[in-house]
């Protein structure tokens, strides 16, 4: 499933079919117009069997694209049945006969809603108006064509002629939009799609205009000439492309950035634009239909804008939340919800630089839960984690003023800073919270007091320009290795 067809075999299959298109020819000479529409109309109906087979695997849905496609050939194999049936039972001889001209004006609708949409992040409001600038477009076109044809043909040859220019127009349109389309693709799946949809709009563009100008007007206007070969062409490349490439391709591509920003903006005013183009040519025979149309342009654009717009709103707030919600985790630890080491190192820059203009007093503990390693060993590593978080819900909330910082220094060490906080409040803070650590009760066996103790070591000092903070740190630890040596479960301070 995941490979297309094999494409030699797609290539004989499409050139037997142009050599039998000829063959016809010579074989029945005296049918050759009816023969030829036979396979005119086969052409595009197995282009719509490729595109109908390729959604299948990839998805029916039209943001994918392939439905669209396939409504497209099926429009257009629609014009062709039309169109025999006028040469053949109406016995109509006019080249440009309204009934099939309005299948082959709305063969580039879906085409174009899916050059507009597919791919496009878009709300369903937005879709919604998408699908509503695109109707208007077909039908300002349809209403446009119809202005110089009836449902017979066109009137005149001058007539005849601003048909062809239309089609050049519709066709260029198409072909220039999928070529944009396909170099912004973001996605292999869409290159693909793109890629396809350009080769055949390009070479439906050209056979088209030197079909509809040349041909039809000129040296062949009845179906059934050898010419008829390369109309056959676009819908048999189309063919092949759909139904050989892989269906195993989701990879991410990196188009030009610049690109993709103006697709994306550029796809909604791009319909709009088109509708207000087609609008203002009614104007003049049609001036009611001009006006709803323009008015139907503005407002779909304008809406759409909004709908963008809110869109926008909406995740930059997501975003800025986001940052927001990032930036604090990047401040906090994760398993006891204090602030982290990165956030004391940020804030005891802070203090020391206040400390330093004012010439305060600073204090600084570095609280170390005593025989840790055993608490782990004995009673597992999540006891010990729940462990970590109670000592640093207490000590959190034993911080008594807002300026007090806790956090968690490494493993088992927390530390606090006190800002103006002389040694004397350091060494009360100290002994106090050494207190309550061995008053929670915390059960360690292998303790000396059966309980969870904390060892804390504290300094206090009044900063100068020649010192940095990292001397406090070093001080307290200090301070700490002699608590440990001293029996643990107590305070000590060093100046
Ligand atoms: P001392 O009284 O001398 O401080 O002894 P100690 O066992 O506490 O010291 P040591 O530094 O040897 O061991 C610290 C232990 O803390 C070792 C490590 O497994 C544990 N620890 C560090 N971070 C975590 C943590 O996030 N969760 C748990 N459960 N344990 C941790
Ligand atoms: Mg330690
Ligand atoms: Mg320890």
């Amino acid at each position: 499933m995941s490979k297309g067809i094999a494409a030699p075999m797609m290539v004989l299959f499409a050139i037997t079919f142009v050599c039998l298109h000829a063959a016809s020819f010579l074989l029945a000479p005296a049918h050759a117009m009816v023969m030829s529409y036979l396979f005119l109309i086969a052409a595009p109906v197995l282009a719509f069997a490729a595109a109908l087979r390729r959604g299948w695997m990839t998805g029916l849905a039209p943001t994918r694209g392939w439905s669209l496609v396939a409504a497209s050939m099926l429009l257009w194999t629609c014009g062709m049945i039309v169109s025999l049936r006028e040469d053949l039972f109406l016995a109509n001889n006019n080249v440009a006969p309204g009934g099939s001209m309005l299948f082959y004006v709305l063969y580039g609708v879906p085409i174009f809603y899916a050059v507009a949409t597919v791919g496009v992040e878009t709300s369903v409001m937005q879709r919604m108006i998408d699908a509503v600038l695109t109707l208007t477009l077909g039908y300002l076109y349809f209403v446009l064509m119809f202005s110089w044809i009836s449902l017979e043909g066109a009137s005149n040859p001058i007539a005849a002629h601003m048909i062809a220019d239309m089609f050049d127009l519709e066709n260029g349109f198409l072909a220039a939009t999928t070529i944009i389309r396909f170099m912004a693709a973001d996605t292999l799946e869409r290159r693909y799609f793109f890629g396809v949809l350009a080769v055949f709009s390009c070479l439906y563009a050209v056979i088209a205009a030197y079909y509809n100008h040349h041909v039809a007007l000129d040296v062949a206007p009845d179906i059934g000439s050898l010419y008829d070969l390369i109309v056959d062409v676009p819908f048999l490349v189309f063919m092949v492309l759909a139904s050989t490439g892989s269906t195993r391709i989701s990879q991410t591509l990196d188009p030009p950035i610049g690109l993709v920003r103006f697709v994306r903006s550029g796809s909604p005013l791009l319909l709009a634009l088109a509708v207000l183009l087609l609008a203002l040519l009614l104007l003049r025979q049609h001036f009611g239909l001009g006006v709803a149309g323009v008015m139907i342009a503005v407002l779909g654009y304008g809406l759409r804008s909004i709908l963008s717009q809110v869109n926008q709103i909406k995740t930059q707030d997501q975003l800025r939340q986001d940052r927001t919600r990032f930036a604090e985790m990047a401040m906090r630890d994760s398993l006891t919800g204090v602030p982290n080491r990165r956030a004391f190192e940020e804030a005891m820059d802070r203090e020391w630089r206040q400390a330093l203009r004012s010439q305060q007093v600073i204090s600084l503990l570095l609280v170390d839960i005593d025989l840790f390693k055993q608490y782990n060993d004995r009673y597992g590593h999540l006891a010990g984690d729940a462990c970590l978080r109670e000592v640093a819900r207490l000590l959190q909330q034993a911080l008594r003023r807002p300026a007090d910082m806790l956090a968690r220094y490494g493993g088992e060490e927390f530390v606090l800073v006190l800002p103006n906080t002389r040694a004397k409040g350091a060494q009360e803070v100290a002994a106090r919270l050494c207190k309550q650590v061995s008053e929670l009760q915390l059960r360690h066996e292998d303790s000396p007091t059966r309980y969870l103790t904390v060892s804390i070591g504290a300094t206090s000092i009044v900063p100068t320009n020649d010192m940095a903070p990292d001397a406090l740190v070093q001080t307290a630890d200090h301070a700490l290795y002699t608590a440990k040596r001293n029996g643990r479960n107590r305070a000590e301070w060093v100046a």
